[in-house]
Formats: C-alpha cells, sequence, structure tokens
C-alpha cells in the first residue's frame, strides 16, 4: 500500500489541529490532516462552542423581544421552538466550515476523511474515508482529537428522551419541562438557553455551589439570576437511576428525591477522544479520562508526538486549544511564538454572561495578598441603561500597595469581552500594570468599557 509522507500529520480539524497545522503549513513544512467528521471545525463548530453560542444569541433575542416594553407597538410576547432557534446555529455553522475549509485549501494542508490509528510512532492509518484505507508517514505528529460527553454506562441514551451535549442539538420540539444533570459551565449554559425558551428547568448540582472556581460573588450572582429566570437549583445531588418512558423521564435522586420531566440532559463530565487511536502500538497510556499528558512544550513522551486542546485535560476550551495547537507546531518549526498557554480567561456565556482572569478573593486571601476591590455596578452605566442591560457589575482585585491588577471579575452583558480591556492591561509588564491606567486613560463614552475608571476609582477611594 502507498504511504504518503508529511513533516506533521495532525490529527483532527478542530481548533487545536487547525492552530497546529496552518502555523506549520505557513512555515513551509508539508502537512497533513486526518478528520473523522466529513467537515472540519471539529467538535468547536459541531457540536460545541459554535451552535451553543448561536443558540444562546437568539434566545437572548428573544428574550429581549418579549421583554423590552418598546417591543409591544409591534406584536405580543411570542415564543419560539428550539428547533426554529437551532437554524440559526446552523447557519453559523455553515458559514464556519466554509471559511476554515478555505483556510485548509489556502494553506495547501492536505486534509484525509477517515478515522487515524497509529501503526507505530510515525505511520498512521487512516481508515473509513473515500479511498479506503489509507498510510500516512509523519515526522512529527500532532494528536489533537478533543473530547466528547462522558456517558455512564447506567444511563440509556438511546432513549428518545434522554441527551446529551451532543445530541440535544437533534432534538426536534421544545420540552415543556427539562431535567438538566451537572452544573458545570456546559449544564449553566444550557440551563439559560432552555429556560429563555419558556422551558421548566432543573438544574441537578452534583457539587455544593455553582462554577466554584469562580469568585464567590459572581458564582452567588449566578444563581441569583438562574433562579431570578426560573431555574430550580439543586445543589448537593447524585442521581441513583435516570429512567425514560413513553410520556418522560425519571430522575432518582441518592437523597430519596424522585423528579419527573420531559426530558432529561446529561452534561457531566467529558472524556479524551483518545480511545481506537492505536495509542497501545506506540505506548501512549492515557488518564482515566481518556486525556494524555504533555510536558511544557506539549510533547508526549515520544518526542515527535505531541498532544494539544481538550484531548490534554485542562482548560478544555476552544480559546485556548487553538492556541496551544498553535505553540505545539512553533515547537516543531521553532518560531519566536511558541507558549505554554496557562493563563485562560474564563468566558462563560450564560444569562448573564460571566468572565474573568486572574485571582478570586478566596485565592488572595488564601495567599495573605493585601488587596482592595473596586466595583462597578452596570445599573450605574450610562451605556447599560441605553442598552437596557442593567444587570452586571465588574470587579476589579488590586493591590493596595503597588496598585497591581491581579484579578478580574465580571458578570453582565458583554462580559466575555469587556475583560479583555483588563486582561490587557494585567498581563503589561513592571508597574505598566496597575489600574490606574483605567483613572488616567479617556475612554469612549458611553460604553462598557467605562466600567473600569468607575471601579477603578471606587477601589482607589478605599485606599487610606
Ligand atoms: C456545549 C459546549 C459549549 C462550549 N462552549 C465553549 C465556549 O463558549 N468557549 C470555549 O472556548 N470553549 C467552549 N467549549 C469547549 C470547546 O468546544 C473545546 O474546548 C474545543 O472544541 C476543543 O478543541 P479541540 O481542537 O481540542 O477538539 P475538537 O473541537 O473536539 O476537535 C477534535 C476533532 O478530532 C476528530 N477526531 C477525534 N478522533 C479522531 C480520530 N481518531 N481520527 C480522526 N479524527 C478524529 C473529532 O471528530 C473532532 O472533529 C464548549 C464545549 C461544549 C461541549
Amino acid at each position: 500500500m502507498a504511504e504518503y509522507r508529511y513533516d506533521v500529520v495532525v490529527i483532527g480539524a478542530g481548533p487545536a489541529g487547525e492552530g497546529a497545522a496552518m502555523n506549520a503549513a505557513k512555515h513551509g513544512k508539508r502537512v497533513a490532516v486526518i478528520e473523522d467528521k466529513s467537515q472540519v471545525g471539529g467538535n468547536c463548530t459541531h457540536m460545541g462552542t459554535i451552535p451553543s453560542k448561536a443558540l444562546r444569541h437568539a434566545v437572548k433575542q428573544i428574550i429581549q423581544f418579549n421583554t423590552n416594553t418598546m417591543f409591544r407597538d409591534i406584536g405580543e410576547p411570542r415564543w419560539f421552538s428550539f428547533p426554529r432557534v437551532l437554524q440559526n446555529a446552523e447557519r453559523v455553522i455553515g458559514k464556519q466550515v466554509k471559511i476554515r475549509t478555505q483556510f485548509y485549501a489556502r494553506n495547501r494542508v492536505d486534509l484525509y476523511r477517515g478515522r487515524a490509528s497509529f501503526i507505530d510512532e510515525n505511520r498512521i492509518e487512516v481508515r473509513g474515508g473515500l479511498n479506503g484505507k489509507e498510510v500516512l508517514y509523519g515526522k512529527q505528529v500532532v494528536i489533537a482529537t478533543g473530547s466528547r460527553p462522558y456517558l455512564p454506562e447506567d444511563v440509556d441514551f438511546t432513549h428518545r428522551r434522554i441527551y446529551n451535549s451532543d445530541s440535544i442539538l437533534k432534538l426536534s420540539h421544545t420540552p415543556r419541562t427539562l431535567i438538566i444533570y451537572g452544573a458545570g459551565v456546559i449544564g449553566c449554559e444550557y440551563a439559560s438557553i432552555f429556560v429563555g425558551l419558556g422551558v421548566k428547568v432543573d438544574l441537578i448540582n452534583p457539587g455544593e455551589r455553582l462554577l466554584s472556581f469562580l469568585d464567590g460573588e459572581i458564582s452567588d450572582a449566578l444563581s441569583y439570576h438562574l433562579r431570578d429566570n426560573g431555574v430550580l437549583v439543586r445543589h448537593n445531588e447524585q442521581y441513583d437511576s435516570v429512567v425514560g418512558d413513553d410520556h418522560g423521564v425519571v430522575l432518582t435522586m441518592k437523597s430519596g428525591k424522585r423528579i419527573r420531566a420531559d426530558a432529561f440532559l446529561w452534561c457531566n463530565g467529558r472524556t479524551g477522544n483518545t480511545d481506537n487511536l492505536g495509542l497501545e502500538n506506540i505506548g501512549l497510556e492515557p488518564n482515566a479520562r481518556g486525556q494524555l499528558a504533555v510536558d511544557n512544550h506539549y510533547r508526549t513522551k515520544i518526542p515527535h508526538v505531541f498532544a494539544a486542546g481538550d484531548v490534554i485535560g485542562w482548560p478544555s476550551l476552544a480559546s485556548a486549544a487553538y492556541d496551544q495547537g498553535r505553540s505545539a507546531s512553533s515547537e516543531i518549526v521553532k518560531d519566536d511564538f511558541f507558549r505554554f498557554i496557562t493563563d485562560v480567561p474564563t468566558g462563560i456565556y450564560t444569562i448573564p454572561e460571566i468572565s474573568s482572569v486572574g485571582r478570586t478573593e478566596a485565592e488572595l486571601t488564601e495567599a495573605k495578598v493585601p488587596y482592595e476591590v473596586g466595583q462597578a455596578f452596570f445599573k450605574d452605566l450610562a451605556r447599560a441603561q441605553i442598552t437596557g442591560d442593567t444587570v452586571g457589575m465588574l470587579k476589579l482585585l488590586f493591590h493596595r500597595e503597588t496598585m497591581e491588577l491581579l484579578g478580574i471579575h465580571c458578570f453582565g452583558d458583554q462580559a466575555s469581552e469587556i475583560v479583555h480591556i483588563g486582561q490587557a492591561i494585567m498581563n503589561q509588564p513592571g508597574e505598566l500594570n496597575t489600574i490606574e491606567y483605567f483613572v488616567n486613560t479617556t475612554f469612549n463614552y458611553p460604553t462598557m468599557a467605562e466600567a473600569y475608571r468607575v471601579a477603578a476609582l471606587n477601589g482607589l477611594n478605599r485606599i487610606f
């Protein structure tokens, strides 16, 4: 069988694979990408980030129409079905696939459709594509196979009312009631989406609080607003059984509680896509979550086999996956842009949105850092009053002696954009990363960026 030779073979065409492939190709390497889906973009484009964010945007517009009194001249509040809002997501997915396919073509990256598995440390078999079985030889290999929902065996995911975060995109009606099990980022985001469509949502959290990695005040605000929007949040509950019948699904919890809903959505955990990769043929062993260990150059224990993106675990974000893939290939081509990604902002697209970067109050207190807090509430900002998005807050944490910016925590409309202004200052060297920047700089008015000036002044006023 013919063997096709490449400098770099990348497995997976999600953000990590794309970042790795494009960087290597731009440095003149001969690059192949193997992808088992019929289109590029990865789970990010087809199952995760893009569809969920497009859904959320459509739902936000519906909420705006239904709650803003200005629109009552046009018509009464209206509810849209889930399949109807999904059309918005499909439109965006199509556009993303088109543009990303062009990247591969323009950069002369060969795309192989099919499932990749290692024959040995350099040779990879591709099966299931149009050309039957093919073998690629890569001097260097990047594993960027992503992740999928973790599905416990005692839940029947073949039942037509039991979904996970992938299969929910096939939901062909709007349930009246929905149980979401798992209150991580994905569970909380879907709770916002469904409650925004008028669905009665029970959000079951096996943990003690929502998104406990967030600053406490922000996590509390999320709990408050989810409840305020109609989500019933139950903490410290583990499932005992999930049983679907013709009319709905019954969730029995270890605490003895039983609840029933029209549909059930499992959002509890993800697993790396490392099975069927033939890793046993090259002596690589994933951990119990299917993830691969890498060093701080994205190398596995085989020096010419790299891994990036969800398959290596933290932070399991598309934002970081792209940079990790790009950096893995910076290591291969030895350019000046290698970066081991450690500092990633959180962007959580609940309603309201949440974003943060840097340390939390709890972390600073634990580390005995003398910090101070500056806050700005969206309800007091002219721009928020104009747009009507007055729910929200920007909180700056800074060192009370050096004024160094230590943490930025924001919730409310556009939080994931707003955080980047502070992130840019936080990453400045030496004395340039202080909150004084926000009072010594003139921002456009009215903007949400004004929140930085208000929060900085509020914080500086606390210094004595
Ligand atoms: C509901 C949801 C919402 C999310 N929202 C956000 C968000 O708002 N922001 C954010 O930054 N992140 C978000 N994420 C996370 C984000 O989607 C992932 O971090 C990102 O997709 C990881 O990129 P990746 O390239 O590592 O893998 P993926 O995007 O998973 O791509 C990997 C590709 O490899 C393919 N593949 C796997 N095995 C093989 C094989 N053996 N042979 C060939 N191909 C193979 C897969 O089919 C897939 O196409 C969300 C995830 C979910 C599920």
